[in-house]
């Protein structure tokens, strides 16, 4: 084993509504124990970030699995993408319904297939081909996803509604293990009325998520088009293995995106050295982290903009 094992996982980054604020905190932490606990135990980052992520799904407060939010014809459809840093490896679905964790779906598609993403019933036929449980419609829908619809019918008026206004997102959590792998997964409902057939970026690798020992694990979450246009994700990354910390890598992908294409969003990133980073432009995100101290939050004067491993107390920053 060689150091001490991390993880960091998100719940989205959007104006969260205060009444949601304590329960989307809670859900990032218990998700990142979950995860930690594989981590602690010797397990592998990519069995902790898809235990991490099971649990977001499973949590009706997220955008994610239970809770998904409602396509333009008032349907779920889910997108989910896992990476491993050691090898590259990848696996993804896209709108895929039905499957009540999509990010183990996912990981299927990364171990079992020569392909990086599946589309719609083609993942679902894998889903089943390995006993992935299946829901019905009613267990994915919540009160919240439809009054979200009711309230923002038209896609347009979701993205501005959602990012500038309020509700909550896309989640994911980035991985180092004590064995010195990252891994990146991530799993999204998408966008309120988004059209049949919208591919959101947390399917796409190097966009809604990202993971090479080479440079970090990075997930993130905010208007998928944006996301998508200037790889997010990969851009983070890049920064990073250009030097910077993945603290500082954040903030200025995030500046270059709004600069570029005009979108808001946040990210979690994390290297191999065990330095990590979240920040966002979006007025909320929830976040958690554990290994070495463990710390989480959702408002900007929360933030910890992350910290090198090695000196964890010292070099974190509070607002
Ligand atoms: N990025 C997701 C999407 O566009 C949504 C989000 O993160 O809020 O599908």
């Amino acid at each position: 084993m060689n150091g001490v094992p991390v993880i960091v996982v998100h719940g989205g980054a959007s104006k969260i509504p205060d009444h949601l604020v304590y329960e989307s905190e809670q859900g990032a932490k218990l998700a990142a124990l979950e995860g930690y606990k594989v981590l602690k135990s010797g397990g592998s980052c990519i069995d902790a970030v898809v235990k991490a992520v099971s649990s977001l799904e499973d949590n009706p407060v997220f955008d994610a699995g239970r809770g998904s939010v409602l396509n333009e014809a008032g349907e779920i459809a889910m997108h989910s993408l896992v990476m491993r840093g050691d090898t590259c490896g990848v696996g993804g679905v896209a709108c895929i319904q039905h499957a009540r964790n999509p990010v183990q779906v996912a990981r299927i598609v990364l171990d079992e297939s020569p392909h990086c993403l599946l589309l719609g019933d083609a993942g679902l036929k894998m889903a089943r081909k390995h006993n992935i449980p299946e829901e019905s419609v009613d267990y994915f829908v919540t009160e919240h996803a439809t009054e979200r619809f009711k309230n923002f019918g038209e896609y347009v008026k979701a993205v501005n509604g959602i990012y500038n206004t309020k509700e909550h997102d896309t989640v994911g959590a980035v991985a180092l293990d004590c064995h010195g792998n990252l891994a990146c997964a991530t799993s999204t409902g998408g966008i309120t009325a988004q059209k049949v057939g919208r591919v959101s970026d947390a399917a796409l690798v190097g966009c809604g998520g990202y993971a090479d020992n080479e440079s970090a694990a990075v997930c993130a979450s905010g208007h998928g088009e944006a996301i998508m246009k200037v790889n997010l994700t990969k851009t983070i990354a890049s920064y990073v293995e250009a030097g910077l910390a993945p603290k500082e890598a954040i903030p200025k992908a995030l500046k270059k995106m709004n600069s570029r294409v005009g979108g808001s969003g946040g990210a979690i990133a994390l290297d191999t050295r065990g330095r990590w980073g979240v920040n966002f432009t979006t007025e909320r995100m929830t976040w958690a982290r554990i290994g070495g101290s463990d710390v989480s939050g959702v408002d900007k004067k929360f933030v910890e903009f992350g910290c090198d491993a090695v000196n964890i107390k010292k070099e974190c920053v509070r607002l």
